[in-house]
């Protein structure tokens, strides 16, 4: 976007969005009480640049739990929109926000920004040809930037550290303020129903940021569920979730010598894979090994799955990465005793956030439903359309998947409408998702959720954001036209 353009419709979302830190008085009593706390910290403000902590105090209770006193929290600052998660969803939702003309704040766990993309080592973006703004605007990049694979597979093979520098650069461009190492712990909603703050945990400790709306894009649904909003996670009694797989980058092999093993030379080139693994005794717990030829002697492999591992238990979620590595590297180790063309293969770097395929999904204004993609459904307020297929990777370690799969699998699927009311949530007001985590069934989210999808998705939840603000509105009154009519007037 034009900058002068974009400068003057934040002016122009400045002016209307009564904006401002939300009164103590209007917090919802129970959640954050408008009276003076019995103990509070007298250093209130620390200076995290010195060292200076805010000190908590509690008490170690009998029953196993610690009673947390009363604190004070900085309020560390303001924005138009706050957007929780740099991953594909994020990254499109803040830039959206950002080019809409709002001021936008970041909050991003990891030291990138990327999410499955970076931080995950993915190395590939399905169902993003078909889509027009940020998501055609990045694969050009990534494939212009990147080496032959990326130009030859335009750019739906990319090389995960240009993906991080490009974010870096556009966010840089954008404006749009980024906090790393840093994870939202808490949300605190109002009398209004809506969002008043966001907790974070960081190095500069616990602090409190106020913005006029926010959009969970932290894949579990961590936001939307800390304000309180109803969701679902995985099917069934057991909840029961797709299992997550660590990828790593690899080296010491030469892609003339090894093309029938390599994805792109075709679908059979996974099951050769698994042969020749199978050959060497290895028997991997993905059953579909998938090994891409990235740039140079750089590859990635994705050969691990971790079942039965709930996202929101940190303590598995451990457990599972540590296994997932173990893996990798006694895999790796493996094949190089197969010796030519193999006998030099080392791993680069594992990645630092095991994949997480299914998290919370939270209640919006639509459910996107499975019948929806079997009958390939359009909505008026489609903010994209999405083509890809069912894909559950199997649910169990028996290599098994509840009937319900078996059932939407044999149906099919036809491309189908992503509405903007499945990335608004039902429960509180001037919410949004995008990504993974927005409003949809089981069976929906294991085609909505990749990577072409979150990008719109995250844009068309920006930018819905930003013309709530210039219009006056909550989210939940627009329609997608409202949102692109506003967007396209000049300013
Ligand atoms: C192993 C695996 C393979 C896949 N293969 C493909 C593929 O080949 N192609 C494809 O397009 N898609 C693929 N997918 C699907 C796709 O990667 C995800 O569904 C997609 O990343 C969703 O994007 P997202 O932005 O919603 O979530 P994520 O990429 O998970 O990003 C969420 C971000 O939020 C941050 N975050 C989380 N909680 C907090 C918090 N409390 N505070 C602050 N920040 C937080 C995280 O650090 C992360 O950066 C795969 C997924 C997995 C797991």
């Amino acid at each position: 976007m034009d900058p002068a353009r974009s400068s003057s419709r934040r002016q122009f979302v400045r002016a209307v969005a009564a904006g401002g830190f939300i009164a103590p008085t209007l917090l919802r009593p129970g959640h954050v009480s408008g009276t003076e706390p019995s103990t509070v910290n007298a250093a209130t403000n620390p200076d995290t640049s010195r060292g200076e902590v805010l000190r908590t105090d509690g008490e170690l209770l009998d029953s196993g739990s610690l009673l947390e006193a009363a604190r004070r929290i900085p309020v560390a600052g303001h924005t138009d929109v706050l957007v929780v998660g740099g991953g594909p969803a994020g990254i499109g939702a803040a830039l959206g926000a950002a080019k809409a003309g709002a001021s936008v704040r970041l909050i991003e766990t990891a030291g990138c920004l990327g999410g499955i993309w970076t931080a995950g080592l993915l190395t590939k973006i399905i169902d993003g040809q078909n889509k027009p703004g940020l998501m055609k605007d990045l694969l050009r990049t990534l494939a212009q930037r990147g080496g032959d694979v990326a130009k030859q597979t335009r750019g739906e093979v990319y090389d995960p550290e240009i993906c991080k520098l490009v974010l870096e650069e556009w966010c840089g461009e954008a404006g749009i303020k980024l906090h790393y190492h840093t994870r939202v712990a808490a949300a605190v909603t109002d009398g209004r129903n809506r969002i008043a703050a966001v907790l974070t945990e960081s190095k500069s400790g616990r602090q409190a940021w106020t913005a006029e709306r926010f959009i969970d894009c932290s894949g579990d649904g961590d936001l939307a569920a800390h304000a309180g909003c109803r969701f679902d996670v995985g099917v069934g009694d057991q909840c029961e979730c797709q299992p997550m797989s660590m990828i790593a980058l690899l080296t010491g092999l030469d892609p003339a010598k090894v093309p029938e093993f390599i994805r792109e030379s075709g679908p059979e080139a996974k099951p050769r894979l698994l042969q020749l693994m199978r050959s060497a005794g290895i028997d991997p717990s993905y059953n579909m090994p998938t090994l891409r030829h990235l740039h140079s002697g750089i590859f990635s492999l994705m050969t691990n799955h971790e079942y039965g591992v709930p996202a929101t238990d940190a303590e598995q979620v451990t457990r599972a990465t540590i296994r997932a590595r173990g893996e990798i590297h006694r895999i790796v180790e493996t094949l190089r005793k197969l010796g030519e063309p193999w006998d030099a293969l080392a791993v680069v770097a594992t990645a630092e956030q095991i994949g997480v395929r299914e998290g919370r999904r939270i209640h919006g204004r639509y459910t996107i439903t499975g019948e929806d993609i079997v009958k390939g459904m359009r909505h008026p307020d489609a903010v994209c359309q999405a083509r890809f297929g069912f894909d559950v990777h199997n649910l169990f370690d028996d290599g098994s998947n509840p009937d319900l799969v078996r059932r939407f699998r044999s149906a099919g699927s036809k491309p189908y409408d992503i509405p903007l009311p499945a990335l608004i949530a039902a429960d509180v007001d001037g919410l949004l998702m995008a990504g993974r985590c927005i409003s949809g069934d089981f069976i929906a989210h294991s085609s909505y959720r990749v990577t072409g999808n979150s990008v719109p998705m995250g844009e068309a939840a920006g930018q819905a954001a930003a013309v709530s603000l210039i219009r006056d509105v909550l989210p939940h009154e627009l329609s997608w036209r409202d949102v692109q009519e506003t967007i396209s007037q000049p300013s």
